[in-house]
């Protein structure tokens, strides 16, 4: 992508750098793809190609590229205070300012902040403050976490361990812990058994966790964790009503609701957060990416009142609740939150996303006919299509992967980014795309399908 193997920045790249989620041995002889610079929805490369980046670049850039008010947020705040911390009681008012607006944005009540500056820390903070929570009420036992395969949490030792993708797995020697597992995925198409309804496969699921959470026995189950829309899974939209009746489950059981809203939260599904648009009742929440629309990494945790005074109590007991970060709450990250929110309030991007995400959809189902299209899901302004050589059967590829990166190859060769998750293809756009654009990111999916058959048949893989 970068002129060949005798580019200085190939050779450059190849010599310095390990790049997450690549193949490094491909990766030599392919050598990078390196972006210059960004403007709106598009992206430059070092080819002086315009692209259309059709995934925000990882879920995250909800104003896309260039936001002169936020680079304005970053530099007025870096010269007034460009580093400090909340550690032994020091507070500066871009934190508090942020707690407050985030409390006052939550799907329902939440009490306290807690800042990281990743998703994967957001959601380690979330098991440590489970745990204590539970030590903080007597309930030493009460500590496995329920995750979903192909849910994804995060990178760390324990949220890897959380994610439930191979890849995160596989010769990192994950999962860490055994208070760690796993139950099925929420996807109708290739979950449900023939002729169950949506209603009925969600309540299924319901009734496999309940069976699940009592024979590992309830007071050992403190948490569960969930994606509103499971986004780096393959974008897998949970079917009907299927946290309605996964709520009732944990109640019943006490135990906790984590909502990881890193993708969906902030507007992305057509709402402030995805608990709203796919009916869940949190405990507590993980929001990073959009919440300062990745200019400056940040994330946050909300916990509701009862966690928040257990945790407060214990520390008391203790003597200080033992955890915290270096950059948790960097003022940087704080300041551009805070204008993010404000950008997303005053544009109404939520207003936008809900005016925009029809069309979003109904061009992505446009294809959910073509012969190499096993479904087309998504919800508000993410969305995938998963290819599949028997959409009847939602059957897999004998070699998975390979035909999905030959699609985002076409789609990139005809101007458009989006992002091969096996053999799903999602668009995540930043949230400001306009109808236009959205029609220009769509315009090359035919072609692109069309030349990934023809491709695939004289692979064998079809
Ligand atoms: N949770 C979810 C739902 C995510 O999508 C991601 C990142 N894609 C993470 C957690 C981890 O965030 P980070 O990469 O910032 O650690």
């Amino acid at each position: 992508m970068d002129g060949g193997p005798l580019s200085n920045m190939h050779a450059r790249d190849v010599e310095a750098l390990l790049h997450p989620y690549t193949n490094a041995v491909a990766h030599r002889s392919v050598g990078p793809h390196t972006i210059e610079r960004g403007e709106g929805v598009y992206v430059y490369d070092s080819e002086g190609r315009k692209l259309l980046e059709g995934m925000a670049g990882l879920w995250c850039a909800g104003l896309g590229f260039h936001d002169e008010e936020l680079i304005e947020a970053a530099r007025e705040q870096l010269g007034r205070l460009p580093y400090y911390h909340l550690f032994a009681g020091r507070s500066f008012e871009p934190a508090v300012e942020l707690a407050e607006k985030l409390k006052e944005l939550a799907p329902v009540p939440m009490s306290k902040i807690f800042y990281q500056s990743s998703g994967s820390e957001a959601n380690d903070t979330q098991i440590k403050m489970a745990w204590y929570y539970n030590n903080a009420l007597g309930r030493p036992e009460k500590k496995k976490i329920i995750s979903r395969v192909k849910g994804y949490h995060g990178v760390t030792v324990f949220s890897a361990s959380l994610t439930g993708l191979p890849y995160n797995h596989k010769d990192f020697d994950l999962p860490v812990s055994d208070r760690v597992k796993h139950v099925a995925t929420p996807h109708h198409w290739r979950g449900a058994h023939p002729g169950e309804t949506e209603a009925e496969f969600a309540a299924r699921l319901a009734a496999d966790l309940d069976a699940f959470i009592e024979a590992e026995g309830p007071e050992t189950v403190a948490a569960f964790i969930a994606e509103p829309v499971m986004g780096a899974g393959g974008v897998i939209v949970p079917p009907e009503g299927y946290f309605e009746a996964i709520m009732p489950v944990l109640r019943k059981h006490d135990v906790l609701m984590i909502d990881d809203e890193v993708i969906c939260g902030f507007g992305r599904t057509g709402n402030w957060f995805g608990a709203t648009t796919l009916g869940m009742t949190p405990t507590s929440i993980s929001m990073a990416k959009q919440l300062t629309s990745a200019y400056v990494p940040l994330s946050a945790v909300a916990i509701n009142a009862e966690m928040a005074e257990a945790i407060e109590q214990n520390s008391h007991k203790i003597g200080l609740f033992g955890h915290g970060f270096t950059y948790g709450g960097h003022p940087l990250g704080c300041a551009v939150a805070i204008k993010t929110i404000e950008i997303y309030q005053r544009r109404d991007i939520v207003g936008h996303v809900r005016k925009v995400a029809p069309l979003f959809q109904k061009r992505l189902r446009d294809h959910a006919g073509h012969p190499l299209v096993g479904e087309a899901r998504g919800v508000g302004l993410m969305g995938a299509l998963e290819v599949s050589p028997d959409r009847e059967k939602a059957a897999t590829f004998a070699q998975p992967g390979k035909v999905g990166a030959k699609l985002s190859a076409e789609m990139l060769s005809r101007g458009v980014i989006g992002r091969a998750i096996g053999d799903s293809f999602a668009f995540c756009p930043p949230m400001v795309i306009t109808e236009e654009q959205i029609e220009e990111m769509f315009a090359p999916l035919e072609a692109s399908l069309d030349a990934t058959l023809a491709w695939a048949k004289a692979e064998g893989c079809l």
